[in-house]
């Protein structure tokens, strides 16, 4: 019924791709939602439950909800939490944080899974930066998922992308995944790592792409509510994810609302001009 590759990767019919596009709309809607909700004095249970419904309106179901334990809709980690934050009312937003909202959902038996990393009002210089290296070290993660390409090539163009902006920490026990019938599939996705090692990439494949991006450590650790990851050094982390189909006309981010095609064709661009831009002082 579910076809896999000789490496156990799930390989996706163009009507299954379907399916898995109509669930990774449900998740770009309720984080478009929530991103346009995150405002100083809110707490992560009132973002939690404008995804729930979100999510429950559109006939889907929350993925998170009931997985290993898990008891909400969304994880939501502020500042120095880097992924898996549980929603509460103990702490109210404020003008200053970064939130990462990580949403997953189900719609017709597929998974689709993103995440974003917004700021609460206005935020420190430092973070705002932090989130625009960790999101384009995403873009430049998904751009990376060619027809033949490799598998560590995802990692690769992430870590290259993160260390090439500054000093940052890559957390290296956190990554991305396989996605499909489940949310967590195999192979998992490193975020850094040398280029050409692994699976090739086929038309069909599907995998959340998921860079977490440290201001001062790349060390963490786990709360003792068994979930929510912080630095090691208390600084603030960010964290962008999306689902992305490989085709054979290049990548599809499941999870954005245009499919990516609009950062996609600039980043294509950017890095043509970048080839061809004369060296300085040649
Ligand atoms: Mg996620
Ligand atoms: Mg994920």
């Amino acid at each position: 019924m579910f076809k896999k590759n000789r490496h156990g990767i799930q390989i996706k019919t163009a009507e299954q791709l379907d399916k898995m596009r109509a669930a990774g709309l449900v998740v770009a809607r309720t984080l478009e939602l929530l991103r346009s909700s995150v405002r100083p004095g809110l707490t992560p249970l009132d973002l939690d439950a404008i995804a729930e419904e979100a999510i429950r309106g559109e006939g889907a179901v929350p993925s998170f909800k009931g997985y290993q334990g898990f008891p909400a809709t969304i994880c939501a980690s502020v500042n120095d939490e880097v992924v898996h934050g549980i929603p509460s009312d103990r702490r109210t937003l404020r003008e200053g944080d970064v939130i990462s909202l990580d949403c997953g959902a189900i719609l017709d038996g597929w998974h689709g899974d993103s995440a974003i990393t917004v700021p609460v009002g206005e935020v420190d210089p430092a973070l705002t930066e932090l989130m625009r290296v960790t999101e384009e070290s995403m873009w430049r993660g998904i751009a990376a998922l060619k027809v033949g390409g490799h598998l560590s090539d995802i990692g690769f163009q992430i870590e290259r992308y993160v260390r090439s902006q500054g000093r940052y920490g890559i957390p290296q026990e956190y990554g991305g995944h396989g996605i499909g019938t489940e949310m967590h599939m195999d192979p998992w996705v490193a975020n850094h790592g040398r280029p050409g090692r692994g699976p090739r990439f086929e038309p069909g494949m599907c995998f959340a792409i998921e860079p977490m991006v440290n201001l001062g450590t790349d060390r963490t650790k786990v709360l003792a509510d068994d979930w929510t990851v912080v630095t090691l050094d208390g600084k603030a982390s960010a964290h962008f994810e999306h689902s992305v189909a490989v085709t054979e006309d290049g990548p599809v981010v499941l999870t954005a609302l245009d499919g990516g095609r609009d950062r996609l064709e600039r980043l294509a661009a950017e890095t043509r001009d970048g080839a061809r831009a004369p060296v300085e002082g040649s």
